[in-house]
């Protein structure tokens, strides 16, 4: 069975809904094809269930990694965080700032958003087909023809949503990178971000599942490269928490680039070093105890085998009795726990990807592709990412939105 239409939109998450809406708010015909049985699947998974939607801070190309970040800019400055709050306003959806100017719909619910965007969709008259799993695009001066099983769909133009590779039971598995590759895209390897981090030797059991507040940088060739602050987690794997999910994004960009890495945990960061050192020969003077004892005090029972280990000093010598060499190394210790990442958790785990389609092959002011018209791209597929907090949606929405309102006025020109 054939199908036509102006714009074909290969997967209904979060970037692809936009540039449905976007096609058809230009006037094009738009169909949107969902491999899954309902829309935004990941977008209900978002935020533990309460999808972070933006950021206060979207509009900054800080939060953002890509192979150009100019790129980047101008994708946003076209739907900046204003319009995006002003949008969901507009569909019900109503906008809450919590800490770290992260955004919330007020309701609490993430679903509540998927809903909220489908009947914009409907109220557009954008036809919506589930269970339709795209296998082959191909575009000629003709036009585009997509083929799922057991049905062909031709348009006049295509927008590949199909996301990246995080969390494929959601249905973005990387299948899209192969629909880009046989259009003549190249890919950038795809690596997880937003994910737990594998360390060497990883920690012992009696750790697993500790949370405590700390600073975690991530150090590459002797230079630090980024130190985030919050719940650090401990796992027989290794460490996760918010922090490490933050600089995973960074670690998927210098793995394979630096020759040594290394994640520097500060477990005590309410106190520089050089007044730990302070407080450590105090205590050390007071205390009658064993060395041990005495950081029980100061940091999670738990943590102090680490921390002793990782200084050289026995934990059962007594407190009175260390020298200010050894209590230089417990500070240091304590401010620095060195460890090697090896890895990360797998897709699976990660919340986004870093890596896509290359930006070379995509003009940034239409998200069209350079090698043909018809073909657009937008959202995770493409090799931009965001931080966590909030941006991987702000680029999804901005850039579905830039993608379907371009591609709609360029192939649907003279239409109306
Ligand atoms: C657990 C989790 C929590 C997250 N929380 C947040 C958050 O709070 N804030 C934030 O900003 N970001 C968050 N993210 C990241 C964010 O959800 C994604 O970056 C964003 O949803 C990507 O949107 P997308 O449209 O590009 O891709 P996706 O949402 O992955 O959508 C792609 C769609 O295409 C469909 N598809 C794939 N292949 C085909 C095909 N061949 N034919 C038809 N359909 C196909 C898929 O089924 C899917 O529905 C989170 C991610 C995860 C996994």
């Amino acid at each position: 069975m054939a199908e036509k239409t102006d714009i074909i939109v290969i997967g209904a998450g979060a970037s692809g809904i936009m540039a449905a809406i976007g096609a058809a708010e230009v006037g094009a015909r738009v169909t949107l094809l969902e491999r899954n049985s309902a829309i935004g699947r990941k977008i209900n998974a978002t935020g533990n269930g309460r999808c972070n939607f933006t950021n206060e801070d979207g509009n900054n190309l800080g939060h953002y990694y890509a192979g150009n970040k100019e790129f980047v800019k101008g994708v946003l400055e076209s739907f900046p965080v204003e319009r995006i709050l002003e949008f969901f306003e507009s569909i019900g959806v109503v906008p809450c700032l919590e800490d770290e100017g992260k955004y919330f719909p007020l309701c609490g619910q993430a679903s509540y958003v998927s809903e909220a965007l489908e009947r914009k969709l409907a109220s557009l008259g954008v036809t919506v087909e589930k269970g339709v799993k795209v296998e082959e695009v191909k575009a000629d001066n003709n036009g585009v023809t997509v083929r799922a099983e057991g049905k062909t769909y031709y348009g006049k133009g295509v927008v590949i949503s199909a996301g990246g590779n995080a969390a494929p039971d959601t249905g973005s598995d990387g299948n899209g990178y192969g629909l880009a590759r046989a259009l003549g895209h190249r890919i950038v390897e795809p690596m997880p971000i937003i994910v737990q981090m594998k360390t060497k030797g990883g920690f012992y059991k009696s750790l697993s599942g500790l949370r405590v507040k700390a600073n975690v940088t991530l150090e590459a060739d002797g230079k630090e490269v980024r130190t985030e602050y919050g719940d650090l987690m401990f796992f027989d794997y290794g460490i996760s928490g918010p922090p490490v999910f933050h600089i995973s994004c960074e670690y998927a960009y210098i793995a394979s680039r630096a020759k040594q890495i290394f994640c520097l945990l500060d477990i005590v960061p309410q106190i520089n070093e050089a007044e730990l050192e302070r407080l450590l020969t105090c205590q050390s003077k007071v205390m009658s105890n064993s060395v041990e004892e005495m950081l029980a005090g100061i940091i999670n029972k738990k943590l102090i085998r680490l921390v002793l280990e990782s200084a050289g000093v026995a934990g059962n010598k007594p407190a009175g009795v260390l020298l200010p060499k050894e209590i230089k190394q417990i500070a240091s210790a304590l401010k620095g726990i060195r460890v090697v990442p090896t890895g990360t958790k797998g897709w699976e785990n990660a919340q986004a990807t870093a890596g896509g389609v290359t930006l070379e092959q995509v003009d940034p002011r239409t998200l069209r592709s350079r090698l043909n018209g018809k073909v657009a791209f937008c959202g995770e597929i493409l090799d931009v990412q965001g931080d966590c907090g909030g941006y991987n949606l702000t680029w999804a929405w901005a850039s579905g939105h830039l993608c379907g309102v371009r591609l709609a006025e360029a192939v649907c020109e003279g239409r109306k």
